[in-house]
């Protein structure tokens, strides 16, 4: 027989790659701005012609491309921006995986010209449909303009997909929005149709905020600023009175990209607990900075999320900065430190005046210093979950049959049900004693083999082990619900409801019982067993999020999707610690899953050390 593997062409491959990156007239901007934001441009331009299906231009004033550079940007993976996995820790530019302009120019007609400030003359090329048509010499400004037409223009399917003028353009705003703010210190102009749509200089956050919401935001912003050894948190909360029924205005950003946070979202629901009426939602422009070796951007395109080391604390941090601003404004009646003052705040009140007596700060302590762990776990915990005392992380385990202390299995009984080539290390030897699992950095379980030592991530684990469960429930159809006391009301858009009206009937198998499901809000009766009600919206958000994120595929699937979203949700995060009941429940439950060795976004759950290699490390 002959092979039959080919390679696809670059052009093809192109295309389907462009799948990905490119989903509307939105995705070509956001991708346009951040190249010109990495470009190091002072001003940047964007025209829009019919919302986008004709014409998608950016110029900037940035740094511009030489002649190769300009060719070679077309190519797949073609970047300036890392040369090293090793770069990928340490990203402080929007783009990295240099795929934007080679897909883009896979599905539309590009015209780009470049030129440096150190060349006279600078380039211009025409792409259409990955076919450079002409390359030349040009006269044009120092900086890039990008022009895309025609989008999709050899993909009538997706042309098609595309929604009216109206609601692309409404991406397009969305997408420039975040951009804008995350960005004061650049100017931008935005045309659309020939009409000035937008123009704002180099200006403060408070201005910039006040430019895209209108004026009569400035009264209603009230400043947070904290900065702690992990993280620097800067930007406005609106005052509850002008909360909004909708969440247009709540922006996360994280070095200056943004991004959606369900569980961040819920830290600042909790600093105002008690200030906003029912179904009203506060607005927030916050900025957080944090060491780039501590988060994990999604290396998906079109993702807005983020993965943080340690969740728990900055969960913390943020409730307690806009808790603060909100007291230090008066707008809290009292601030509610109350319980075990002495314990303090997760974060140095440096140059801040108290001016409520009832708070009292050690100016000396601080949280994060290693002596001082045992604390911090414990204010973390009582924030995440309420009734602190009896909240056990192994509540989480939704149903699962192992639960409970007379179900401890012995490791050495635990059969692995996976493909044994998967698992040499177990195959072959037994854990040694089940006794011997230690927390490290409140992110990894470490326990030990015959053969060395193994060591679990234990949010991923977590996430395997939530996410085999509910897929269990989910398929056969059946879980136990627990029912709440006073039915619980969650507003939404109406989008968002109908994504939840479209999972419904996955949602009840896992435990959820829906009273009601109107265009804006949703009334849940039930939920499923051992998920805390404060965590009903975060897992909703979550959801909702995921399906908005997710590019629907012919893989596409809603109950894994329902399945994957909610084990993310309810996992417990690295930060969090674990006694060692729970450290060896954890393990035990881990391998006890039919594929132990990946979380459910196919990462590593677990990797092992064996003594062999250790050996020769004392060589
Ligand atoms: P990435 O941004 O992931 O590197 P892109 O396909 O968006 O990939 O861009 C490829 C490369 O082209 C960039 O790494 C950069 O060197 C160059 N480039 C793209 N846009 C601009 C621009 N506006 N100004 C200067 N260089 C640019
Ligand atoms: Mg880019």
């Amino acid at each position: 027989m002959t092979d039959i593997i080919q390679l696809l062409p670059d052009h093809v491959a192109n295309q389907i790659a462009a799948g990905e990156v490119v989903q509307r007239p939105a995705s070509v901007v956001k991708e346009l701005l951040e190249n010109a934001i990495d470009a190091d441009a002072t001003e940047i331009k964007l025209i829009i012609k019919n919302a986008g299906k004709t014409l998608v231009q950016v110029i900037d004033n940035g740094k511009g491309m030489s002649i190769t550079d300009a060719r070679l940007s077309f190519e797949r993976h073609a970047t300036s921006k890392i040369k090293s996995a090793e770069d990928l820790f340490q990203l402080n530019t929007k783009g990295f995986r240099g795929e934007a302009l080679a897909s883009i120019a896979a599905i539309a007609h590009v015209e780009l010209k470049t030129k440096r400030a150190e060349d006279e003359l600078g380039t211009a090329i025409e792409i259409e449909g990955s076919a450079v048509k002409s390359q030349e010499v040009s006269v044009t400004p120092t900086g890039t303009s990008v022009a895309v037409k025609n989008l999709f223009f050899n993909i009538p399917a997706r042309r098609n997909f595309l929604k009216s003028d109206t609601v692309e353009l409404r991406h397009i705003t969305d997408e420039f929005h975040r951009v804008a703010l995350a960005h004061p210190n650049i100017a931008f102009a935005f045309y659309h149709n020939g009409s000035d749509l937008f123009n704002v200089p180099n200006e403060n956050y408070r201005q910039r905020v006040v430019h895209i919401f209108g004026t009569k935001t400035n009264e209603k912003l009230v400043p947070v600023e904290e900065e702690t050894e992990v993280l620097k948190i800067s930007g406005f909360v609106g005052k509850p009175e002008f909360s909004k029924k909708t969440k247009s205005e709540q922006f996360f950003f994280v070095n200056q990209r943004f991004i959606k946070s369900p569980y961040l979202n819920h830290a600042i629901n909790a600093a105002f607990e008690g200030l906003l009426k029912d179904g009203y939602h506060p607005s927030y422009f916050l900025n957080l900075t944090v060491d780039p070796k501590t988060i994990d951007i999604n290396i998906h395109p079109t993702k807005t999320e983020i993965k943080f080391d340690d969740e728990h604390t900055l969960y913390a941090i943020l409730r307690s900065a806009v808790k603060h601003s909100l007291g230090q404004f008066n707008i809290a009646p009292v601030l509610d430190f109350e319980h075990q003052s002495s314990f303090n705040t997760p974060y140095n009140y440096k140059d801040k005046t108290a001016s409520t007596p009832a708070i009292e700060v050690d100016s000396h302590f601080n949280p994060f210093s290693e002596d001082k762990i045992e604390g911090k776990q414990t204010m973390v915990q009582r924030t995440r979950f309420k009734p602190a005392s009896t909240a056990s992380w192994e509540s989480l385990y939704v149903g699962l049959e192992s639960k409970g202390n007379n179900s401890q299995k012995d490791f050495s009984q635990v059969t692995f049900e996976s493909d044994s080539k998967n698992e040499p290390i177990f195959k072959d030897s037994s854990i040694e004693s089940s006794k011997t699992t230690f927390q490290l950095q409140q992110k990894y379980i470490v326990s030990t083999l015959k053969s060395g030592m193994l060591i679990i991530d234990q949010n991923r684990a977590h996430q395997r082990i939530l996410y085999e469960n509910f897929l269990k429930h989910i398929t056969i159809k059946e879980a136990t619900s627990q029912q709440l006391l006073f039915p619980l009301q969650l507003h939404f858009t109406p989008n968002e409801t109908k994504i939840i009206g479209d999972l419904k009937s996955d949602l009840e198998h896992t435990g959820f019982v829906f009273s009601e499901l109107s265009e804006n809000e949703i009334t849940i009766t039930g939920v499923p067993v051992g998920v805390p009600e404060s965590e009903v919206s975060i897992i909703l958000e979550q959801l909702i999020s995921d399906v908005e994120n997710d590019v629907p595929d012919a893989n596409f699937s809603a109950t894994d999707l329902l399945a994957k979203s909610m084990a993310k949700s309810l996992a417990i995060k690295n930060g969090q610690s674990l006694n060692s009941t729970e450290q060896e429940h954890m393990v035990n439950s881990l391998f006890a899953c039919k594929e132990p060795n990946v979380s459910p976004t196919n990462r590593p759950t677990f990797v092992t050390m064996k003594v062999d290699d250790i050996e020769k490390k004392f060589m």
